[in-house]
């Protein structure tokens, strides 16, 4: 079951042409540094792109790279926002394009962001772009206007019901739609840019039939979302900020060229508060990720390793709110370690008689949790049971049979490494712990070495040294694990 924004209910998921699945989601305006707005739809679809896969679907996983077109204004007004930060940084804006665009892939890897199937550009797609606004040209669903073209909503609006994801009708948008310069070329204030004619100063601009110019910001993941996945697809993902306009007009441009719905289920992430407010530069409560991986930002306490971002994202259902704040964060980060100690624990615990404690039945819990529009909360959760059973077997008060132990391992693997997309770091992610990390396994290899030789006073010496420093050596079956305990 999933959660259809369009429906408003949890929908059994029914992929139009299983086993492949196609899933688009709207990625990011490479202007600046990825912060935690990015991370969140990232991590969410990266998990369902993960679980549908598990489950045996062949996922096409398209995420675009919005390039040109994106307006200051959200709407149809202001700088292109690329082009502005070319101008004000006097780079070409391909140079901003290719600069943040590898800053957001380095931080996309940092949080085990699977890298999607297809990261399609908008500016390497304005002719699929002119080609669909031709068509809903000749369908009669925009004009020409100055060299510009806009979407008729009007006239959308009495043929096929304008405003379905958003739950807003025509006169909300009226309403709430500001006069804005250029207002005056579009019949009506709620209409929408397909392809803008550029002014002499914009510099990203392209031939059109209608003008030298760019695309509307809608215009890309439509065209890009046909291209590559049909004209229906699975499931459209993106930020709850998305719904209205982007989402809105995506499903109206769609109808309005192909005559039908192009997405069968939308879905949408919930927004990220920093210490109860909303995050905003105006708030000054702006935090890039790469400020919370070094802890450079005077709101944060300590660096935030990328995993307990992971961690605290996936904590909560996608669909509520998340804040963060300095004390939520040293739980999850608490929370993250309490698993992944269970993880190497249940590594050198012994199986024994029969099972005595509750780990039954975890697979078939986690993949409810999971089917049950994706509980990723109710999924961690039920990890730390599992967690507290491990201990229980580690400290002697419980036991667990073979079998029952080897599906533990490979239940507790899938979901907190594969699905989850969890992995161990050492301290904090930053190098020099990372370093400290290496030094350490260093010497428990040396450790080994002597062990073999028989040396017992070098292996015992290199074990209590590194206890003195804090680290806890424990040998198991598996080998040799260690932590440090702080
Ligand atoms: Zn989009």
């Amino acid at each position: 079951m999933i959660y259809n924004t369009l429906t408003r209910k949890k929908e059994i998921f029914e992929p139009l042409h299983a086993p492949n699945v196609g899933l688009y989601v709207c990625g990011p305006t490479v202007y600046g540094d990825a912060h935690l707005g990015h991370a969140r739809p990232a991590i969410t679809f990266d998990v369902l792109f993960r679980y549908l896969q598990k489950l045996g679907y062949k996922v096409r996983y398209v995420r675009n790279i919005t390039d040109v077109g994106h307006l200051e204004h959200d709407a149809d007004e202001g700088e292109d926002k690329i082009a502005k930060k070319a101008r004000l940084e006097q780079l070409e804006p391909m140079e901003v394009v290719q600069y943040y665009t590898l800053r957001y892939h380095k931080a996309m890897e940092a949080l085990n962001v699977l890298p999607p199937s297809i990261e399609p550009h908008a500016s390497g797609h304005i002719i699929e772009q002119i080609e669909l606004v031709k068509e809903i040209l000749d369908n009669g669903f925009a004009y020409e206007s100055e060299g510009s073209v806009y979407f008729d909503v009007a006239k959308y609006d009495k043929a096929h019901n304008y405003g379905v994801l958003s739950g807003r009708n025509l006169d909300d948008v009226l309403n709430t739609t500001r006069e804005l310069d250029g207002q005056n070329e579009k019949r009506n204030p709620a209409d929408f840019a397909l392809w803008k004619c550029a002014q002499p100063e914009h510099i990203m601009r392209w031939p059109s039939p209608w003008s030298n110019g760019f695309p509307g910001w809608h215009c890309e993941c439509t065209a890009m979302g046909r291209k590559y996945l049909g004209e229906q697809f699975d499931i459209h993902g993106g930020g709850m900020d998305l719904v209205f306009p982007h989402h809105e007009c995506e499903i109206a441009q769609g109808v309005a060229a192909m005559g039908k719905p192009v997405v069968k289920y939308w879905m949408h992430n919930n927004m990220i508060t920093i210490n109860g407010q909303k995050m905003g530069k105006s708030y000054n409560n702006f935090i890039n990720l790469s400020e919370f991986f070094s802890g450079s930002h005077p709101l944060l306490e300590q660096p935030y390793s990328p995993m307990t971002i992971r961690f605290f994202i996936l904590q909560a259902h996608y669909r509520s709110t998340v804040d963060f704040g300095n004390e939520a964060l040293q739980a999850a980060e608490k929370g993250l370690q309490r698993l992944m100690d269970a993880w190497n624990t249940l590594n050198t615990i012994p199986s024994a008689g029969a099972t005595t404690v509750d780990v039954a039945k975890l697979r078939e819990k986690c993949h409810e949790a999971m089917n049950d529009d994706m509980n990723t909360a109710q999924v961690i959760s039920l990890l730390f049971d599992a967690s507290r059973s491990i201990n229980q077997i580690a400290d002697g008060k419980a036991t667990i049979s073979a079998d029952d132990l080897a599906e533990l391992k490979e239940t507790f693997h899938l979901f907190t490494f594969d699905i989850l997309g969890l992995k161990e770091e050492r301290g904090s992610g930053n190098a020099r712990e990372e370093a400290y990390g290496k030094v350490v396994d260093m010497l428990l290899e040396q450790r080994q070495a002597a062990k073999a030789a028989k040396d017992w006073a070098t292996s015992d010496r290199i074990r209590n040294e590194l206890a003195a420093l804090g680290f806890e050596i424990k040998d198991g079956k598996e080998g040799t694990t260690w932590k440090l305990n702080r």
